[in-house]
This record gives structure tokens, C-alpha cells and sequence, in this order.
């Protein structure tokens, strides 16, 4: 099918109209359900989120669902002439009534006043009240006597984007539902499905722009992706979804985190000066930096597989491709530092400056060893285990036996610190050498003692030396 034959909007073509159809909000409509067919619906419910997430359609669905006249299980048959006319508004037994523009006393009073005469072709008799934070004062007192005591035919649904609003005596007669965000990759699935419905071609990140943009509402994605079939016909690129928005393509913000954990300021510095250049929306790179980072503490605590993973199958790729060999250490504290960044984002003026000296802070805290690294570092040294970081000028090889000739920074000499030790006899184990070979010594070496711990360590004069000969091994104050 062509932009041009389509003349439905593909919000409303695409709404869903059974509970099997909603997108991302199984807790409560796992809950409805249960209520009709258990046959215990409450008198009336709250449901709160913020705009295009589906309470308007959620609503019309449990409408049709008490209404239907042949109702598979608990879901509507979407045939009959109950749900057909509840789906486009016409039933005389479903009100809706949008406090938005009519939020007065007078308003409500057909409500109140129709709710004693019983249904004329169904069940019940249902009001929907959409943002019923906008009812006065007055509108609710009205109301109210009827919510405490509804005839026995009759239920309401009130939605709303700001639940802190509404009265507390209207919540408590209320059963109250909180819808989420829907997912970004629960959207990328629900619009790659529209696509082929629609005969729609586009890319996989095109979609994934798409969802990214409208931050967890399924109606502000589909109009999205009307708006550019519009523009560009049937062909959807991610460079026409990211211009839409504002967005950096996920590719660059990849690339981005990627400079971040190598510690690579320059190309930090270039691609902020790209992103700026073209337009990018600071605030919202900031925010998706954070995601990203966030999905890597994810993926390395919980694994690629986990539902706490907000994203796609390629962003996951990408996240285990950078994730390998990365203290998990670091992808935290570089997380926590763009956290700080979000909060700071919000009383600045000028978001580039703050985003560069940020992401250059996070930059060193990620290719920074802490103590713990180098601890375990120099304990595996001391135990004789192969050393496989920090990479070293030269080849760390084992020594066949302990020579009498030591290295410079020798192990045996640190764990042996002349004012703490006497020499014993001990069997020497074999220890690898510490790189940088060592002009030759006639002194003859104590023997090793036991492996010394932490505090030995740390109290050693010699373990400075050790840091010292760490590539980049500045050691800063973890907060
Ligand atoms: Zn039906």
C-alpha cells in the first residue's frame, strides 16, 4: 500500500483493540482481566501515565471487554454491535467526557444525572472521564456522592496524566492503575510490525530512532512514522528519523561511549563538535549516554538475555562487543559520573561546555586503575600467576627459577621489606618478572617469604615504585 491510498493515520489504524493487542503494560492489563472474568470489577478505576501510552485505549478496551455481547474469555469480540460502537465513539451506554475542555459543574451533571436510568443495550452503563485532573473542584463534589454509591450498573474509568492532582478522596474510591513508559524496544517490534502491514521499508535503526524520539509513547512513535512515510514516501532511513528529532545515530553514540572508556579525549572533543555542528539535541544526547551506560552495568551484572535490558538485538550486539574486558568497576563509576552531569544539565546554560568537561572527567575515571586493580594486579605478581594487565614495554616471561640476579622492582624485595622481616628459609615459588630487565645485582637474593597482604602491601616503600611502572596508572580518589 502507498503514502498516497493510506488515509488513515496509522495511530488510529493501529490501535490496539483487544487486551492482547496493548504494548507494554502486562501488569495491568493482566490485572483487568483477571477482574472480568473473575466477575469482581470494581466501581471505578484510576488510570495515571503520561500521554500516548494507551489509557484512552485501555479504557475503550475494558468498555468493550464489560459490554461485548460475545466475549472470548475476557476479551472483547470486537464484532458484535456493542464493541463496533464503542470502538468509534457512538454507544449511548459509554460516555466519554474529556475534563480537559469540559470541566465544570454543568458538565458533569448529564453524567450524574443519566447514571440512574439503566443501560440501553448493554451491561453497564460506563463513564470514561479523560485528564479528570482538570475537574473542578465543585465538578467533583458533585460527582462524588454518585462515586461512593454507583448503582449497580454503572462504572467509571478516569485517566489522567498527573495522578497527584486528583483529589485524595476521589484516588481512595478508585482502583488506581499506574501505566509505564512502553520500552524502546517494545515499540521497534509494534512499529517493524505496522511496517510490513503497511509495506513500509525501513531501516532497523530508523525504527529504533523512531521509538528513541518518542520516549515511551506508542502514539508519538506511530505519528512519527506517519509523518516521515508523508515526507519520504516508503522508505524510512535513520538519517531522516534522526534529523526529525534531533538525535545522534547509534552508531555515533556507540562510537561515543566507546571514546569515553578508552579514555580518548580527542575523539570525545571532535564528536561533541559534530553532534553541536549538526544540530544534535545536547540534553538528549546526555540522556541517551546515560541509557547506554546504564545498559552496560546491566548487561554486565544480569547478561545480554536479561528483560532488564532496555533494547534491541543490535544494540545488544554492540553493548556485549564493549562490555568485553571492561571492569565493570569503571562502567560504573563512569555511569555515576553522568548522572551527576544529568542533574547539573538542568540549571546550565550552555549544555556543550558542561557535556565536554564531563564526559572528559568520565573519560579519565574510566581508564584509571583504582587501588583494587592494582592490588589484585600486584597479589597475582606475588603469587606467581601470569599478570595479563596493564600492558607492559616488554613481555612479562616467567622465570625458570629464581635467579640470583633480581629485576629492578623485584617481588621477592617487596614482600621482603627489610625492617619488617628476617629472612627465613622458605620454598621459592616460581614468580613472574616484572618487565623493565634490570641492570645485574651481585647480591644474592633473601628467600621469598609467604604472600603478604594488603596492608603489607600498601605499607611497603617499594609499592610506589610498583605503580609507578603502570602505564597510566594514576591513582585518584574514588568517591
Ligand atoms: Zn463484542
Amino acid at each position: 500500500m502507498s503514502a498516497q491510498s493510506r488515509h488513515v493515520a496509522l495511530p488510529l489504524k493501529y490501535r490496539p483493540m483487544t487486551f492482547a493487542d496493548v504494548v507494554g503494560q502486562e501488569p495491568v492489563v493482566r490485572t483487568l482481566r483477571h477482574a472480568i472474568e473473575a466477575g469482581r470489577v470494581a466501581n471505578a478505576y484510576l488510570f495515571v501515565g503520561p500521554r500516548g501510552i494507551g489509557k484512552t485505549t485501555l479504557s475503550r478496551i475494558f468498555a468493550k471487554a464489560l459490554n461485548c455481547m460475545s466475549p472470548n474469555g475476557s476479551e472483547p469480540c470486537g464484532e458484535c454491535a456493542n464493541c463496533r460502537e464503542i470502538a468509534t465513539g457512538r454507544s449511548l451506554d459509554v460516555v466519554e467526557l474529556d475534563a480537559a475542555s469540559h470541566n465544570k459543574v454543568e458538565d458533569v451533571k448529564p453524567i450524574i444525572e443519566s447514571v440512574q436510568f439503566r443501560p440501553t443495550s448493554s451491561r453497564y452503563k460506563i463513564f470514561i472521564v479523560d485528564e479528570c485532573h482538570m475537574l473542578s473542584n465543585a465538578a467533583w463534589n458533585a460527582m462524588l456522592k454518585t462515586l461512593e454509591e454507583p448503582p449497580p450498573h454503572v462504572r467509571f474509568v478516569f485517566a489522567t496524566t498527573e495522578g497527584d492532582k486528583v483529589l485524595a478522596t476521589i484516588v481512595s474510591r478508585c482502583q488506581r492503575f499506574d501505566l509505564r513508559r512502553i520500552q524502546t524496544h517494545d515499540i521497534v517490534a509494534r512499529l517493524r510490525h505496522v511496517c510490513v502491514q503497511e509495506g513500509i521499508d525501513a531501516e532497523e535503526d530508523a525504527l529504533l530512532a523512531i521509538a528513541r524520539g518518542a520516549e515511551g509513547g506508542m502514539r508519538d512513535a506511530l505519528s512519527s512514522l506517519d509523518q516521515l512515510v508523508a515526507f519520504r514516501g516508503d522508505k524510512v532511513t535513520e538519517a531522516d528519523a534522526l534529523g526529525v528529532f534531533g538525535l545522534v545515530s547509534r552508531s555515533a553514540l556507540e562510537g561515543l561511549a566507546g571514546a569515553i572508556l578508552r579514555g580518548d579525549v580527542a575523539s570525545i572533543l571532535q564528536s561533541i563538535e559534530m553532534f553541536e555542528s549538526a544540530g544534535k539535541n545536547m540534553r538528549r544526547l546526555s540522556g541517551e549516554l546515560l541509557q547506554h551506560f546504564r545498559n552496560l552495568v546491566v548487561l554486565q551484572a544480569l547478561g545480554p538475555s536479561s528483560p532488564s535490558l532496555a533494547a534491541t538485538p543490535d544494540q545488544i550486539r554492540a553493548l556485549s562487543e564493549q562490555a568485553k574486558g571492561v571492569d565493570p568497576n569503571r562502567v560504573f563509576r563512569v555511569c555515576d559520573q553522568l548522572v551527576e552531569m544529568e542533574d547539573k544539565l538542568r540549571y546550565v546554560l550552555s549544555a556543550r561546555t558542561l557535556i565536554e568537561m564531563s564526559l572528559i572527567r568520565a573519560s579519565r575515571i574510566a581508564a584509571t586503575a583504582t587501588i583494587e586493580e592494582l592490588m589484585r594486579v600486584v597479589r597475582d605478581m606475588k603469587s606467581g600467576r601470569k599478570v595479563a594487565a596493564p600492558p607492559a614495554p616488554a613481555p612479562a616471561t616467567p622465570v625458570p627459577k629464581v635467579s640470583p640476579e633480581p629485576p629492578a622492582v623485584s617481588i621477592a624485595e617487596l614482600s621482603a621489606p627489610a625492617s619488617a622481616r628476617s629472612p627465613e628459609p622458605a620454598p621459592a615459588p616460581k614468580v613472574a618478572a616484572v618487565p623493565k630487565p634490570a641492570p645485574a645485582s651481585a647480591a644474592p637474593e633473601p628467600p621469598i617469604p609467604p604472600p603478604a597482604d594488603a596492608a603489607d602491601i600498601l605499607n611497603d616503600p617499594k609499592f610506589n615504585d610498583i605503580l609507578g611502572s603502570f602505564p597510566g596508572a594514576t591513582v585518584v580518589n574514588i568517591r
